[in-house]
């Protein structure tokens, strides 16, 4: 298999791989930087990737998506967080609840929100994390109790990527504190009803195109019909659906490493020291050469992971080395590739600052590196 493998993505894919690449080269490339100096969730940037058909890239055809594969949508993650991490980012979140509609929802529930997360017209959001819990997502505290024909849904949720724009929130709760994980439930909850308070957006290192706040639940009442996954469906929906999410983040590293090795090897090409071009120092030639390595292993590891998913299998331990390795080796090579340019490597004229930042943030989404750890020990020692 060659790093690409492309004999496997079939025309709808890379007919998504090519639509997503042109629109981050001429649309994205021009505002990430802008989105990140004012703080705020790209929003002209979500509308456009709706009129590019990036919206329902994991719903198929006959529901107006693109149903392009894992391995396809690696690549179109990547292509995109080459230019921009944050968008990306955002753009995943939406999909993958679009995603999960198609598969998951029935009736009016899905008649009423599954077009308009295809055609971008919504914007969906994924709502686990709270601020008191991360990591042990099976001890969440945003309660849900029956009322009638309606649900209350009490509690904070924190971490919101799209927090800040979205209207389709996919709020997962716990309807019976006894009973753990097979309490939890998913709900989708219109963003725009009495009880939903979205705070202020958070002020991070980065990435703020992918608007993160947190959004609290006061008395919301949502009716029956919102219930999109029953106590202990909702759980074991949200951990089938993150190794995927995992391989997607290590497909986004893959992009962001690939454009500093190439706005690095670009610079050191053209700038001069004692007498010669900065290419031709070893030390700077073979701090390049380990980052082509580290991204050719990083994407040998996410295809790898890509087709473990593809193929129906069981992919967690894949999927972990493949985010845990790519996640570690992004940050400390979009580092080394500043280095070599010097201080012009911190400036905000080129990508690498915002990549570095958002290499930062990769650890934590999805599982932080640490849970990846304990994903591969325990498959190596229990
Ligand atoms: C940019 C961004 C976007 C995000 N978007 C979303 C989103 O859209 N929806 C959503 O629900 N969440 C989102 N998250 C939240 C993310 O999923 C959590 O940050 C992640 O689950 C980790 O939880 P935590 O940050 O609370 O860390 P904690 O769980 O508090 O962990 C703190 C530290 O302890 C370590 N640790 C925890 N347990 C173990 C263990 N068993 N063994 C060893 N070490 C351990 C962790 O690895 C970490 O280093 C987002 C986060 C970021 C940064």
């Amino acid at each position: 298999m060659n790093s690409l493998n492309l004999e496997a993505l079939s025309a709808t894919d890379l007919a998504a791989i090519e639509r997503a690449t042109g629109w981050a080269q001429s649309f994205v490339a021009d505002r990430a930087e802008k989105w990140e100096f004012e703080r705020r969730f790209a929003k002209e940037g979500f509308e456009s990737a709706a009129e590019h058909q990036l919206t329902g890239l994991l719903v198929p055809e006959v529901d107006g998506g693109a149903a392009v594969s894992t391995l396809g949508l690696a690549r179109v993650l990547e292509e995109i967080a080459a230019v921009d991490f944050a968008i990306a980012f955002s753009l995943v979140c939406h999909n993958n609840l679009a995603g999960s509609v198609a598969r998951n929802a029935t009736g009016d529930l899905r008649s009423e929100t599954l077009p308009g997360l295809v055609d971008g017209s919504s914007l969906g959001a994924f709502l686990l994390t709270e601020p008191e819990v991360g990591s042990d997502a099976a001890a969440i505290s945003v309660s849900a109790v029956s009322d009638g024909d309606e649900w209350i849904l009490n509690g904070e949720k924190a971490w919101v990527t799209n927090g800040s724009d979205a209207n389709v929130l996919s709020v997962y709760a716990q309807t019976d504190h006894a009973a753990g994980h097979r309490g939890i439930a998913t709900f989708l909850v219109d963003a725009n009803i009495p009880g939903v308070v979205r705070t202020p957006a958070y002020e991070l290192i980065g990435g703020h195109g992918l608007g993160a706040n947190g959004i609290r639940f006061d008395n919301c009442r949502v009716p029956g019909k919102s219930l999109f996954l029953p106590p202990g469906e909702g759980f074991r929906a949200a951990m089938e659906g993150i190794d995927l999410a995992r391989v997607l983040v290590s497909a986004m590293c893959c992009g962001m490493l690939r454009t500093s090795l190439s706005t690095a090897s670009n610079y050191v090409r053209n700038r001069n020291a004692f007498g010669a071009r900065l290419a031709d120092l070893q030390g700077v030639r073979f701090k390049l050469a380990d980052v082509a390595t580290d991204l050719e292993a990083s994407r040998l590891l996410t295809y790898q992971a890509a087709h473990a998913l593809h193929d129906g299998g069981d992919a967690s331990v894949e999927a972990a080395h493949a985010k845990k390795f790519s996640t570690r080796v992004t940050e400390t090579g979009v580092a080394s590739c500043m280095q070599v340019m010097g201080a012009n490597g911190a400036k905000r004229d080129h990508p690498l600052p915002r990549h570095l930042a958002a290499a930062r943030l990769t650890h934590y989404v999805d599982g932080a590196t640490e849970i990846q750890d304990v994903v591969i020990s325990r498959s190596l020692l229990d």
